[in-house]
Formats: structure tokens, C-alpha cells, sequence
């Protein structure tokens, strides 16, 4: 008998904490009829299993095969070990490994099995706001160090009933060894009654909620002045809010979307019945379901959609504690509706879109951060990425950290927020960095962080919109060379000046500026991002357009024609220019709003087009601003139309077959998707960004991934 029994030691890397591993490798070595252990390790999780040959076999397979839905296994490697003879099989205590790390499962959305039970009236946690299982709750917002284990998350606090003890000790029970298991015995408690909290927003009022990784701001969204006394207390005169709600109208991939473990906010077509105030003047509407049983119980007794946004003032970090709420919120928030979970860990919702066949990240946050993303050959190392929407990327061992989005690097609350949150992976992961990257940019906050963590050395600077193609050729997995196609807001170039049209050819750590837009003057520097109108006038427009004060107009034109200006290569403000010629938009309140109006006014049946080359851009605006007078819907559709023509033409001419599309540019659905069409016709391969933004929050991802090739 003992002769065909075997004993292998198993390791498993990848998700696998938090998620119902063990349990599911104790099931399964029970069903396999093998004895032996499963331990959760600051590394990979260790098995030892003994038995027969076909069912060790079978249990190989399985492991892999069979996994819980919120696992990735990345490798499994096994190895013949002396027999040990034991004869049950056991789930150890947790081992502490010296540098090794863990993937963590990000928070994920209530189970169907846990929605049930909290809308069942006969079940022990019927309504309980803060039910979950090992299939889905927070995760990374509520851990603080790994392993994964309770005492390493803020549900420390509580001491877990009889009944929630036993669950959390039968490998049979759904909630074997999940750690923010609780019930209304002894788990957290709101810090009002949900009826309060629903009254307050029937009557108009603006709720603040503690949510997973941070405090919202919630209201009638189909209530004109609740959604105006919002945005005004805000202080955010018109970037659209995001609305939570049962039931939105979208298509099957959206759905898929809308319904994923992450349940991010996914932008879709404008959905009936909200205020206006909700999107003014966009024709998408950004839609999350519920996703926390605190948010499913306020939508069932609410009824209606409700704006749920980030929990801050303006561009603020999201607040996370709960005096730091009542003391920023207090001014915006008529009634809180919180809770004693404390959070561990800033979390902003994600922001997806569906478009050009693929899902793609708009906003990494909640859900999806920190999912790792694969290198090749990736040291350990940090990059600190950009300045606006600023995320931090910390690799190691081939794998790709990606941090969650926490705004623009403006003010010391964000940057502060950033490196707390820096600091934290570096510890979670354990990555002793042996490289820093960043940008470019020497006055970047994100620049000197950099500098700070290479002590002595110095980062690798990487340009700007390298680091945006880097951030595809990353996510892709690309090799060779690549035509990399950025087209954003601004960057500094190699040259000095600011980029921000490009076509570059990138290959491992090279990069070579192939084609551009022509120059123009940026009369203003960073204020021209803002006032649209400045980049009119910097492209030859004589008057000043409506609702702008001619005398200013006047100046600003002077400026930009006294070779005093920068200069600039940016699309971004090439659209800026266009939308102030076509009276879209003259001043915008959030980055990248003329753009977006632009694109919202383009008559999608359009298919006219002005044959330019790419660095005709001030032949292109002479010709729209020539043919003033006509629907601004067609000239809009026209601008379109004729810049995928001149990408396709420059990506031709380079003679590389594969494309990278990057840069903030590409959050256009109509560009993005008009330019891979036209680019497969073109007979060329073109990729764009899925996994991490177009944004520069897919920045830090380019920049680790350049850094990796050094
Ligand atoms: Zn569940
Ligand atoms: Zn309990
Ligand atoms: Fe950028």
C-alpha cells in the first residue's frame, strides 16, 4: 500500500489570499482523499498532500481548474517530499516569510448567496449592512498588513459571536476563515438608522455615506436643486456625477461590466430620467450598481437613482475617517450615515468604458487596484508617474503593482495621501526598490518623490509620452518595435518644449520622435488647459468668440504672437482651440471638459473629412474656422474625422506595423474607436489601453515598464 503513495509539496502564487483558497484546497484535498496541510504564507500559499497517484493528479488539476471566482492562480509548482504518514487533512496556522510578498484580492461586490440572505426575513443577518463571505467584501480597504488574516485587518475591533465563530471554523461553511465575517450580534452598526438616512434624501438632502474605501456624497439624481445644491456645495460647477442605480439601460458587454466583482462606475449612453445637473451637456451618464449591503439596502428603500460620488471637496483625496469626514463634509453633507468599521485604505470608485471591442479602465481604484499586471522581467522597482490623476506603480519579481487613483498632485493632502499609500505598498509587497522612475518633468511633486526614494542614484527620467505608449506596449505585452501613437494634454518633450501630439517609434528603453503637430504658442502656460479661448487666439483666431472679454482676447493674442509664449505639440489644446472656435466651449471647469463637450456635439452620421497631415494642424483650423456658419454638429464630426485620417497617414508612414494609442486624447470614444478601425483597414495592428487609464493614471504602469528594460 505504501509503495504507490506519494507526498508533494505545492506552492501556489497568485490571488490566492482572501479569497476562500484554503478552504477551497482543504475541500478539495478531503474529496481527493489526501492528508496533509494548506497554510497562508506573507508568500505563496504552501500545501503539503499526500496520497495516490491519480489523486494527487486529479487534486493538481483542480487546484487550477476549479478555483474560487475570485482567485488567479499564477503558478503552481509541486515536488516529491519524503511521506509524513499523517492521515487527516489540516488548514496550519499562517507563516511568516522574510521578502516575499502576496497578491491581494481588491474588495469585491456582495455574492448573489449573501443578497439573498440579507433580504431574507428569516435568516440571522436579514438586513444587516455589513454581511459578507469569502466570495466577495472588502478586502484591501480593510487590511492593514499581510497575511490577510483578522488581526491584520480593522475588523480586529470585533470580537466575533458563537455563531460567527463556528462559521468562521467549518471548512464546509461559505464563510470558512473569511475575515471581516460579522453579524448583528457582533459586528460594526450604523451610526444612524437607515430610515433617517432615507428620509433625509427623499426630502432632497445630501447624504454623506461611509463607504468601503471612503466617504460619499449621495442625493436624488433625478431632483434638479438636490443635484444643484450638491454641485454647489462641492464647489464643482459641472464634471459630471456618477449615479448609482438598479436599473440602468446598457448593452450585454456593459452589463458584464456593470455586474463584475468590481462594480466599477461604467460610462454609458445618457439614461433616462435624471436631473440634468447629473452630465451637463455630455451625452454619457457614468452608472454603478450597488455594490456594499449598506448601498442595496438604501436603494430598495429609497427606489430611485442617487448621485454617488467621491466624499470631497473639489479635487480633494476622498476622506477616510470619520472626524476628518464630519470636519471636510460637514459643510457639504446635511445628515452622515456612517459606521464603526474603521477604513484601512483610501479607495475612489473605479470608472470603466466599454469601447472598441474591450473594456477599459478610465479610473483604477476600488475593486481593481492592485490587481497585478505582468512584466517581463521586472526588478524591483517604483515609478512615481505624472502629476495629474497621479498613480504610483511598485513591480517587483515580473509583476506590476499599480496604486489606486488619488487626483491631481496639487495640493498637500493629495500628496500626502499618495505617499502614504506608496509607503504602504512598499511594506505590502515588500519591494526594496533597485530602480525609480518618473517623469520628466523636474517640478513634478511626483518628480521629487522620485528623487527622494533613489537617495543617492538618480531616477530615470522618462519622457512623458514614452511612458503613455510604454504604458501599452506594458499591458499588451509587445515586443519589437512599436509606432507609438500619444496624443494628450501636455508633457514635456526632450526638447524642452511641451509635447502632447506625437508619433513615436519605442523600442525597449528607446524612443525616437518620428512626427508631431506644428508648434504653436501657449499663451499662458498651464492656464491655457483651463481658458480654451487663449488656444483660439494662439492659432490665429482674429476676434474673440462670444462670451469672451475682447480686450482680454486682445492681450492674449498679442502674447501668443510675441514669440514670448512656450510652445506646445498638444492635441489636448488643439481641441481646447477648436471647441473655443466653435463656440463649444470657451472656460473649463475640470481637465479635459472642452474636449469632451467637442466630442458630445459631433454628429455621429458625419463622414466628411479635410485631407491633412498630422502637422497641419493650423491648415486644419483655418479650414474650420473658414467654414464658420455651418452646424457646429458637422464641423465638430469633420475635426473628428480628419485627425484619424492624418494618425492613420503618420502611423503609415512610419513603416511599423503595430500601434499603441495612449494619452488623454483617447478617452474619446469617437477617436479612439474611429482610430482603430481605421488603422485594421489600414492593414495595421493597432492597441490601446485596457488595464490601466489612457489617462495619466496608466502613467507610473509605462514608466515601470521602461525602467524594466533598462
Ligand atoms: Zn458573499
Ligand atoms: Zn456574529
Ligand atoms: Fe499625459
Amino acid at each position: 500500500m505504501i509503495a504507490d503513495r506519494r507526498r508533494l509539496a505545492v506552492t501556489v502564487r497568485g490571488t490566492v489570499q482572501g479569497v476562500g483558497f484554503r478552504p477551497f484546497v482543504y475541500r478539495l484535498a478531503r474529496a481527493h482523499k489526501l492528508s496533509g496541510w494548506v497554510r497562508n504564507s506573507t508568500g505563496p500559499v504552501e500545501i503539503e498532500v499526500e496520497g495516490g497517484e491519480p489523486e494527487l493528479d486529479g487534486f493538481l488539476r483542480e487546484l487550477e481548474a476549479e478555483a474560487p471566482p475570485l482567485a488567479h492562480v499564477r503558478t503552481v509548482d509541486s515536488s516529491p517530499i519524503p511521506l509524513a504518514g499523517d492521515t487527516d487533512f489540516m488548514i496550519q496556522q499562517s507563516r511568516h516569510r522574510q521578502d516575499d510578498f502576496q497578491p491581494v484580492a481588491p474588495d469585491a461586490a456582495t455574492c448573489e448567496d449573501c443578497l439573498k440572505e440579507l433580504f431574507d426575513p428569516r435568516d440571522r443577518r436579514f438586513r444587516y449592512p455589513f454581511i459578507n463571505c469569502t466570495n466577495c467584501g472588502p478586502r484591501f480597504t480593510v487590511i492593514e498588513a499581510l497575511p490577510y488574516d483578522r488581526p491584520n485587518t480593522t475588523m480586529r475591533h470585533f470580537t466575533m459571536c458563537r455563531d460567527c465563530q463556528r462559521e468562521y471554523e467549518d471548512p464546509l461553511d461559505r464563510r470558512f476563515h473569511a475575515q471581516p465575517n460579522a453579524c448583528w450580534a457582533c459586528g460594526p452598526r450604523l451610526s444612524i438608522s437607515l430610515e433617517e438616512a432615507v428620509a433625509a434624501l427623499q426630502g432632497g438632502l445630501v447624504l454623506a455615506l461611509k463607504g468601503l474605501g471612503g466617504y460619499q456624497l449621495a442625493c436624488d439624481a433625478r431632483s434638479k436643486s438636490a443635484v444643484a445644491r450638491l454641485r454647489q456645495r462641492k464647489r464643482r460647477p459641472s464634471k459630471p456625477f456618477a449615479v448609482m442605480t438598479t436599473e440602468p439601460v446598457a448593452s450585454a458587454e456593459e452589463w458584464t461590466a456593470l455586474r463584475s466583482a468590481a462594480r466599477p462606475v461604467v460610462l454609458l449612453g445618457a439614461q433616462p430620467g435624471l436631473a440634468e445637473g447629473v452630465a451637463p451637456g455630455l451625452a454619457e451618464h457614468g452608472v454603478m450598481l450597488p455594490y456594499t449591503p449598506l448601498h442595496h439596502l438604501l436603494m430598495a428603500e429609497f427606489g430611485g437613482p442617487l448621485v454617488m460620488t467621491s466624499g470631497n471637496l473639489s479635487e480633494e483625496p476622498i476622506c477616510r475617517d470619520d472626524s476628518e469626514a464630519r470636519e471636510r463634509l460637514g459643510a457639504i453633507a446635511d445628515v452622515f450615515l456612517a459606521h464603526d468599521r474603521p477604513i484601512a485604505a483610501r479607495y475612489d470608485d473605479s470608472v470603466v468604458r466599454v469601447c472598441g471591442g474591450a473594456t477599459r479602465v478610465i479610473r483604477r481604484a476600488r475593486g481593481l487596484a492592485p490587481a497585478p499586471i505582468e512584466l517581463p522581467l521586472a526588478p524591483p522597482l517604483v515609478a512615481t508617474g505624472a502629476h495629474l490623476k497621479a498613480t504610483f506603480t511598485v513591480a517587483r519579481d515580473g509583476q506590476a503593482f499599480v496604486g489606486p487613483h488619488v487626483g491631481d498632485l496639487d495640493d498637500l493632502l493629495t500628496v500626502r495621501s499618495y505617499q502614504e499609500s506608496l509607503a504602504a505598498y512598499e511594506r505590502m509587497f515588500h519591494v526594496l526598490p533597485t530602480r525609480v522612475a518618473c517623469d520628466l518633468h523636474p517640478d513634478y511633486a511626483s518628480t521629487r518623490i522620485a528623487e527622494g526614494l533613489a537617495g543617492e542614484g538618480e531616477p530615470l527620467r522618462v519622457q512623458h509620452h514614452h511612458a503613455h505608449v510604454a504604458s501599452v506596449i506594458a499591458e499588451h505585452g509587445l515586443h519589437g518595435a512599436t509606432a507609438g501613437v500619444a496624443l494628450d494634454g501636455v508633457g514635456l518633450g526632450h526638447d524642452g518644449t511641451v509635447w502632447g501630439g506625437e508619433i513615436l517609434v519605442c523600442e525597449g528603453s528607446l524612443c525616437r520622435r518620428v512626427a508631431h503637430l506644428e508648434p504653436v504658442p501657449l499663451p499662458g502656460g498651464d492656464l491655457c488647459a483651463r481658458e480654451g479661448w487663449r488656444m483660439a487666439a494662439a492659432y490665429g483666431l482674429s476676434e474673440a468668440p462670444a462670451g469672451v472679454d475682447p480686450a482680454r482676447f486682445e492681450v492674449i493674442r498679442r502674447l501668443a504672437g510675441s514669440g514670448q509664449a512656450p510652445l506646445t505639440s498638444s492635441m489636448g489644446r488643439f481641441f481646447d482651440a477648436v471647441a473655443s472656435l466653435l463656440g463649444v466651449c470657451q472656460v473649463s471647469t475640470y481637465e479635459g471638459e472642452a474636449a469632451a463637450l467637442l466630442e458630445a456635439a459631433a454628429d455621429p452620421g458625419v463622414t466628411e473629412l479635410i485631407e491633412v497631415g498630422l502637422a497641419e494642424n493650423r491648415r486644419l483650423f483655418a479650414a474650420l474656422s473658414s467654414r464658420r456658419g455651418e452646424p457646429v454638429s458637422r464641423l465638430a464630426a469633420v475635426f473628428h474625422n480628419s485627425l484619424v485620417h492624418a494618425v492613420v497617414e503618420a502611423c503609415r508612414a512610419t513603416g511599423i506595423r503595430q500601434v499603441a494609442l495612449s494619452g488623454g486624447c483617447f478617452q474619446n470614444r469617437r477617436l479612439l474607436e474611429s482610430c482603430l478601425e481605421a488603422l485594421l483597414a489600414a492593414g495595421l495592428r493597432p492597441y490601446a489601453n485596457e488595464q490601466v487609464p489612457a489617462n495619466d493614471g496608466g502613467l507610473s504602469l509605462g514608466q515601470a515598464w521602461v525602467a524594466s528594460c533598462v
